[in-house]
Formats: structure tokens, C-alpha cells, sequence
């Protein structure tokens, strides 16, 4: 850094204290050259081995870890030019690390994902394949062949994320542009950041939203630390509320953060945002382009960028004054990260807010048992939106009985004879219809007719999915892809493998045989390839191009299709299978919110339900539309079995190729387990919920406690009398969100 000396600057020849961005649990001391003037928090380049790294100076050296000699110390490369990374934004580093019982350069290489270069990238030149062919003469290396793999197709990438890809230096991708190889090309456009407006186009809000927005601006321009609910149905407008939030922190003259469950769900919202502010947010999602993703950092450290909206990602940013965090759809499942620092987003949402000193606001029409239980026990406050907006009615929901004789679907289909005809209604009045069923591809399971063999993936415990589309077999849980095999691999029977089961792909060919003129769209991953795929079928929903939607759990959340006003679950009962007490809980969360896309405005809606456990709680709770008591039956039973929200609990996940070497090491856990302690329960070990996975062997332990005991103590006693094979790895998910 150059520019003003003043404060807190280092003496010459001094050392700092610099944390690397990889799974190191402490900072490593370097040499501060006599010119250079470093401050906590600084960007700075050093060396680590053969290799130059980027790093953040954590805290100067003086009396601080063990001293490494002072003619040893190797020296600081260089000081980049950026403001130092924010005191806050580290203290908030050092927490998640501490909570999450992951070392500090783990979490923050989250908070500086932009390793490779924190150079300004419009100074920075594109590489991609020239047409010319590789000359005779030129030497195919290994790292050159990756290279030219690498950019076979694709946009031109910058030099540094090739030669990361590529696992060599950015000298060898230079060679190959001398060569004639590779053609650069100026950095692509780059988004400037213009600020939101907060009186660009404000809404009249209702009397109840007014109140609730009035609540949360006066909350945010106030300052200081506050959790609130905002609980309301789907289409009450929370959006319409929280964008108040987000006005107020504009004026107070605070950056704002918006989490969203999946970024590339949200082209509705980056369009409304846009219409309520003038301008688009600043988005940070785990899909952007590397060039895109640097330019938006910077924009977000210098304080250019005022509102971000992103995903879970975006809470490590080192914003220079974060005055609101506002958590959409907080009970989403997606929220949590579940590799890596396994960490959950909202939760640490809460915490950041805590640490900064600002209002957080919660918001959903499911909300979570953790966030309800907080809101009743006075730690949260809350806000009630009722009703609809606009006095739209909530949908009509019915259970279809699928035990019952006449509601028979005729064989291998998979819609009864009352949502037939609620469909052929629904279209014959002009009105569009919804069917929804969270499986991907045609059919579940393939089955061989012969001989019973069922096709699994070689990587996991899991059945290969037929995906007719694409005409190959898939492993929903590692990607792993084949083509349907001729014969059977077991009894060796041509042509014998038969379709077990729904998924939508199979649901659309029924619907297209029963109504062959009506227009149908699929919304599942596998068609919508990205945000642009989803704009383009939903402005077909709306432009009522499309009479039947039909897909999974992408179609489920957050758009508002006004001609929409049937919903049909194919298979309500999907989720509630297996142990998981969360079970009921989420998939209510999931029919609910798909209930909630019927009849979004004049048009009454209505929803059926295909179940054959009508009976369930889950059903009835969304049949009666009684959220509330149906979540206070679950509290109580978790209440019972001291399970979170009430309980405190953490899983070691064992996790190896050698499943001998898994099993051992899992028993060993168990065997050094703190059994002695009272309060503490301790469950497995046990296979974990994908006892295999991507070719590795799983095993879980869980361990449970009181809510006034903290785990992380004991856990860490608890592996440190353990001692396992460097090939085994053992992961500590803290409040897992399965269990
Ligand atoms: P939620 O987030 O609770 O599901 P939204 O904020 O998406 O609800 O609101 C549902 C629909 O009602 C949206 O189309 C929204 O634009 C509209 N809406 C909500 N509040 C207002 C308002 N005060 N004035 C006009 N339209 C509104
Ligand atoms: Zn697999």
C-alpha cells in the first residue's frame, strides 16, 4: 500500500503475522521490507516454497506464536493496492472458524475466492484457441495439452485460472500464445456498479406492509444488532417489505446484503429489484465467470457496490460497512454447505449481523423450527403477514387418497382420474396448470425383468436414473453418466431392463398422450441451463404460451405465474421416507411453498395432493392450512428427544476408500467417545445417510447435548485421543441439518 504512512504502519524491517487462504490454522511470519507499510488487514503477495501466494496480513508480529529466527523469515512480496480487508470481516473469519471447527485459512479462502489475482482485471488480457493448428514443432507437454484441453470450447479465460486449471504456471500459457496457439483478447465488459436509488419507484404498501416496513427501516437506520421474523404466506408481499429494509439502508448510507437460497432461481427478483431501484444489484453467485467474480469483489471491498444479492458465498465479503442482512426463504435446505467448511449460511448470517452490529431480517412462509423456536422465545421478534396481497384467497388443497380403488392411475401411469380431469378443466377454462414431482429423469430405477438386477452407481449407494433426454443413465449424487447397457450385466438377458417408477420426464409423456394439443414447458436442472433458460420459460408462463408446467423442485420456489391456478403433487409422499426426524418438517416446507404458485391473484387457486398417507400430519397440515399447530406437534416431539432446536448436535463424518481402513478408524471414534458424560448422548457409528459416495466409504457418529453445553470442547478432545490413517478423513458438521 502506498499513499498516507500514518496509521498503524509497521517499522522497517518489521514482521507480520500473514494468513494464507488454505487449511492452515495459523498465520506464518514474514519479513516486512524497509519501503513497505502494512496494516492489519492488508493484501499482500509472499512466498510459501516454490509458490507465491496471496495472503492477509492478520495482526502484526510483535509477541505473537513462535518466533521464527529472524534471518529466516522470508520477505513480504508485495502489498496490493486494495483496502485492507475490514477488522469485522476477519473477526468474522477467526468466528466461523472457531464454530465450525475449521482452520482460519479454510474460511478465509471463502472471504478472498479470488486467489489467483487480486489485480484489477480490466488491466488483464483473455486467452483463448486460435484457429491456426498446433505447429509440428511445437512440443506437446503435459501441462500444454491440458491447456489446449482446457480451452477447446468455452470464453477466453484469464491467464491465471488456466494455468490453476491446468495445475502449471501462467508462463506456460503465455508460451503458448507466443507459439501462435492462443489469441488474447481484450477483458470482456465489465458491470459498473451505479447506486440503487432508494426513491426510485417505491410501492403504495398495504396497511399490514406498511407497518412491517416501517418496523425494519426504523431498525436499520437505528443501527445496532436485531434478528426479526418476517412471517408471512406466500405472495403477502415479504419482498415488497424487505425492499424497504433495503431503502432504509441505502439512505443511512449502509451496503446491503440480500442471501437467496440459488441465485440462478432468481431472475423474477434481480428484475423486481431493478424496478424498485433503478438499477440491478451486484450479484455473487458460486457460477460466475472468474474475470466477473474478481471485478464484483473489489467493487463490494471498495464500497462500490452497495447491494449485493448472492448466495451463501456472498456472506464472507469483506464489506466495508454491512449495515442489513436480509435471508430469503430462510428455512432452505440450500443454505447449508455441506463440504468444506460445513457451515450454515443463515445461521452464520446471525452471527455476522451480531458482530457488525446491524439488523438481520429472517424471511419465510415456512419458516424453520430454529427461527420459529427463536422468534417464541423472545430471542428474534416478528413480524406477521397474514394474508395475500391484493386479497387473493390461498388455494383450495385437496388430498387425493391413491389407496382408495378409483383413484387408480391405469398401469404405468401416474396421474388418478380427479387431477386427469382437474387438468383438462383447468386448460378448457383458459387457466394454466402446474404438476410437480421432485425426481429428475424418467424413471428412478432400472430394473432388469429377467433377473431382478438393479443398475447402481459404481461410486455411490445410489440407483442410476434413466434420463430419456439426454438417453443416458445418471447418478443424481457424483454426476457419474453411462449408456443404458444392451444386456443385462447380471444375467446377461438382451433388451430386459424395464422403467421403475415416476420422474417427470415420464410424467410429461404422460400428460402428452392424454392431452396431445396442450403446450407443455419442463422446469427441471436438466432443461434449464442456466438463468437465461429459466427467464425464457418463464416469460412463456407469463406471456400464457405454456398450458402445463411440469418439473421438480426449481419450479417450486418464488415465481408468480398470475394465470396459474392448479397445482398437482404426483407424489406427496416423496421425502418422508427414511429416519430423519426433519423429514416432516421439510417437506412440508417444500409442498407448501409448491402449493403457494396456485392462484396468486384473482383467479382462485387450488392444489392436489397424490398421497397414499392421507392421514399423515404433513398432509393434513396442508390440507387445513394449519401451519402452526402441525409445527408445534413437531417442536414438542423434538422437544421430547432433546433434537435441535432444543439440543445442541454435531456429526463426525469418517469418510475413506479403504472401507476397512473407514470402519476402523469410525470404531476407534466410537470407542473414545465421551461416554462418560451424562448429558451427552452419542450415537453410531453408524453408515451416514450415503453410505458410499463418489467412491468413498461413509460412516457417521453423532453426539447430542444440552442446549447450555457447547460441543466444539468436546469434540475437539474427542479427536484429539484419536488417531487416524492420513487416508481417512474426518469432518465435523456442526448442527447438521439431517440427523
Ligand atoms: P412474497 O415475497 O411474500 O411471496 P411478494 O413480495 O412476491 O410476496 O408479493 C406477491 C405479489 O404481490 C408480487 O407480484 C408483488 O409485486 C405484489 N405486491 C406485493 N405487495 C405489493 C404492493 N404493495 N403493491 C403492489 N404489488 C404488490
Ligand atoms: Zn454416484
Amino acid at each position: 500500500m502506498t499513499g498516507d504512512l500514518l496509521s498503524g504502519v509497521t517499522a522497517p524491517s518489521a514482521r507480520v503475522r500473514v494468513q494464507l487462504p488454505l487449511p492452515l490454522p495459523e498465520p506464518y511470519d514474514y519479513r516486512v521490507p524497509g519501503d513497505m507499510a502494512l496494516v492489519p488487514g492488508s493484501y499482500v503477495e509472499v512466498p510459501l516454497g516454490p509458490r507465491r501466494l496471496f495472503g492477509v496480513v492478520w495482526a502484526d508480529g510483535d509477541g505473537q506464536g513462535e518466533r521464527v529466527e529472524e534471518r529466516k523469515l522470508r520477505p513480504v512480496i508485495r502489498a496490493i493496492d486494495l483496502p485492507p480487508m475490514p477488522d469485522i470481516t476477519r473477526r468474522f473469519v477467526e468466528w466461523v472458524a472457531a464454530y465450525t471447527m475449521s482452520p482460519v485459512g479454510a474460511v478465509l479462502r471463502m472471504a478472498v475466492s479470488v486467489s489467483a489475482a487480486l489485480e484489477d482485471p480490466r488491466a488483464l488480457t483473455a486467452y483463448m484457441r486460435s484457429d491456426a493448428a498446433v505447429p509440428d514443432d511445437l512440443r506437446l507437454t503435459p501441462a500444454r495439452k491440458r491447456i489446449l484441453e482446457i480451452l477447446s470450447d468455452g470464453p477466453p479465460r484469464l491467464a491465471a485460472d488456466i494455468a490453476a486449471e491446468a495445475g502449471c504456471g501462467t508462463g506456460v500459457v503465455r508460451g503458448l500464445a507466443d507459439a501462435g496457439v492462443l489469441t488474447t483478447v481484450p477483458m470482456l465488459a465489465l458491470p459498473r456498479f451505479p447506486q440503487p436509488d432508494p426513491e426510485a419507484n417505491p410501492k403504495t404498501l398495504s396497511g399490514a406492509q406498511r407497518l412491517a416496513a416501517d418496523d425494519l427501516a426504523a431498525k436499520v437506520s437505528a443501527g445496532g444488532y436485531s434478528a426479526t421474523l418476517l412471517d408471512g404466506v406466500t405472495g403477502s408481499g415479504k419482498t415488497e417489505v424487505y425492499f424497504e429494509a433495503v431503502a432504509a439502508a441505502l439512505r443511512a448510507g449502509k451496503q446491503a446484503l440480500v442471501l437467496l437460497p440459488e441465485i440462478a432461481l432468481s431472475a423474477q427478483w434481480l428484475d423486481r429489484f431493478a424496478q424498485r431501484f433503478g438499477v440491478r444489484p451486484a450479484e455473487w453467485h458460486s457460477e460466475m465467470a472468474p474475470p466477473l467474480r474478481r471485478h464484483t469483489w473489489r467493487a463490494v471491498a471498495k464500497g462500490e457496490a452497495r447491494v449485493v444479492v448472492g448466495a451463501r458465498s456472498a456472506l464472507f465479503l469483506p464489506y466495508p460497512d454491512l449495515g442489513l442482512i436480509v435471508v430469503d426463504e430462510e428455512h432452505e435446505a440450500a443454505f447449508k454447505q455441506e463440504d468444506g467448511v460445513i457451515y450454515h449460511a443463515r445461521d452464520m448470517a446471525v452471527a455476522r449481523a451480531h458482530l457488525g452490529r446491524f439488523p438481520i431480517v429472517l424471511a419465510s412462509a415456512t419458516p424453520s423450527l430454529e427461527t420459529l423456536v427463536n422468534a417464541e422465545n423472545g430471542r428474534y421478534s416478528r413480524i406477521d403477514l397474514p394474508s395475500r396481497h391484493g386479497g387473493a384467497s390461498m388455494p383450495d388443497v385437496t388430498l387425493i387418497d391413491m389407496r382408495r380403488k378409483e383413484q387408480a392411475p391405469p398401469a404405468r401411469a401416474w396421474l388418478s382420474p380427479v387431477l386427469r380431469e382437474a387438468l383438462a378443466q383447468t386448460m378448457l377454462a383458459g387457466e394454466q396448470g402446474m404438476l410437480f414431482l421432485n425426481r429428475r429423469g424418467y424413471a428412478p430405477l432400472t430394473l432388469c425383468r429377467s433377473c431382478g438386477h438393479r443398475l447402481q452407481c459404481p461410486n455411490c449407494t445410489a440407483w442410476l436414473v434413466e434420463h430419456r433426454l439426454t438417453k443416458r443413465l445418471q447418478c443424481h449424487h457424483c454426476g457419474y453418466q453411462a449408456k443404458s447397457p444392451d444386456a443385462c450385466p447380471e444375467c446377461e438377458a438382451e433388451g430386459s431392463f424395464v422403467a421403475c417408477g415416476p420422474g417427470v420426464e415420464r410424467v410429461a409423456e404422460e400428460v402428452a398422450t392424454l392431452f396431445p394439443d396442450a403446450r407443455i414447458a419442463m422446469m427441471t436442472s436438466d432443461t434449464l441451463s442456466g438463468p437465461q433458460a429459466l427467464r425464457t420459460v418463464i416469460e412463456q408462463v407469463k406471456d400464457g404460451a405454456v398450458d402445463l408446467l411440469i418439473g421438480t423442485q426449481v419450479m417450486a420456489k418464488g415465481h408468480h405465474f398470475p394465470m396459474l391456478t392448479l397445482v398437482g403433487v404426483v407424489d406427496a409422499d416423496l421425502g418422508l421416507a427414511g429416519g430423519d426426524p426433519r423429514a416432516s418438517e421439510r417437506t412440508f416446507q417444500l409442498l407448501h411453498q409448491v402449493a403457494g404458485r396456485a392462484g396468486r391473484e384473482e383467479r382462485p387457486g387450488r392444489v392436489m395432493l397424490q398421497t397414499y398417507m392421507p392421514e399423515n400430519p404433513v398432509m393434513q397440515a396442508l390440507a387445513s392450512h394449519d401451519r402452526d399447530s402441525f409445527l408445534a406437534v413437531e417442536a414438542d416431539q423434538r422437544r421430547q428427544l432433546e433434537m435441535p432446536p432444543f439440543g445442541r448436535m454435531a456429526a463426525l463424518i469418517v469418510s475413506g476408500e479403504d472401507e476397512g481402513l473407514v470402519d476402523a478408524a469410525a470404531a476407534a471414534l466410537g470407542r473414545a467417545a465421551p461416554r462418560d458424560r451424562e448429558d451427552l448422548t452419542i450415537l453410531g457409528p453408524a453408515p451416514a445417510p450415503l453410505a458410499v459416495l463418489r467412491g468413498r466409504y461413509r460412516r457417521r457418529l453423532l453426539i447430542k447435548g444440552p442446549k447450555s453445553v457447547s460441543l466444539q470442547p468436546i469434540l475437539y478432545d474427542w479427536l484429539a485421543r484419536v488417531e487416524v490413517p492420513a487416508s481417512i478423513r474426518v469432518q465435523v458438521d456442526i448442527d447438521p441439518y439431517s440427523f
